[in-house]
């Protein structure tokens, strides 16, 4: 599909489903080669809901560790736009504390999502806290975020699908797509 719409915004193709695949690709790849040398019950794989739980189940599957995988739900967007402002809906099964922790976001905008989550996992103590991210917006958060594992930059536009959403709408699209001028 070239092109898809939502409460009347027009979204073109941006990036494609075979893109998506490689550079999750890359990136299991890079997490292989830092991870296998520790021990598996200390990893565990926070996915920031909702958005990044596509990217999540392709990315573990390429891991060739053992590890626990964790949910948490942090809410800044409403709608297209961030709301200045985040909310812990959903917080970590068990404690941080003396594990691996490597988060997974979709996408950072403002940067505000992952850092609230990175502030509140480095009060638990954790042995090494790392995060990887499918897409950054450089130009919004100024690269003040430290990513670990960065998928791409994109410049600061409004994307779905992949997981993203329109206001719950769009996330099983297969390839991303960018909100029209
Ligand atoms: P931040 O806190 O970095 O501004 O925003 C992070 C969260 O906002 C992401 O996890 C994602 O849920 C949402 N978000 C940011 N940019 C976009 C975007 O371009 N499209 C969609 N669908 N969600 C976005």
């Amino acid at each position: 599909m070239k092109n898809v719409n939502y409460y009347n915004k027009d979204f073109k193709l941006y990036i494609s489903e075979n893109e998506i695949k490689e550079i999750v690709k890359v990136l299991a790849e890079k997490i292989n080669n830092d991870y296998t040398l520790i021990k598996k019950e200390e990893i565990c794989i926070v996915s920031i809901l909702n958005g990044s739980f596509v990217f999540v189940a392709d990315l573990i599957r390429r891991l060739n560790f053992d590890h626990k995988v964790d949910f948490v739900k942090i809410k800044s967007y409403d709608g297209i736009e961030s709301k200045g402002e985040v909310e812990h809906i959903l917080e970590l099964g068990e404690s941080a504390k003396g594990k691996h922790i490597l988060v997974i976001e979709d996408i950072v905008d403002t940067g505000l999502t992952i850092e609230a989550f990175i502030d509140k996992i480095k009060s638990q103590k954790p042995a090494s806290l790392k995060v990887c991210a499918l897409l950054s917006k450089p130009e919004v958060n100024n690269d003040i975020i430290p990513i670990d594992y960065l998928g791409k930059e994109i410049p600061p536009c409004f994307v779905i699908g992949y997981g993203l959403d329109i206001s719950g709408m769009g996330r099983h699209l297969r390839d991303i797509y960018q909100l029209e001028a």
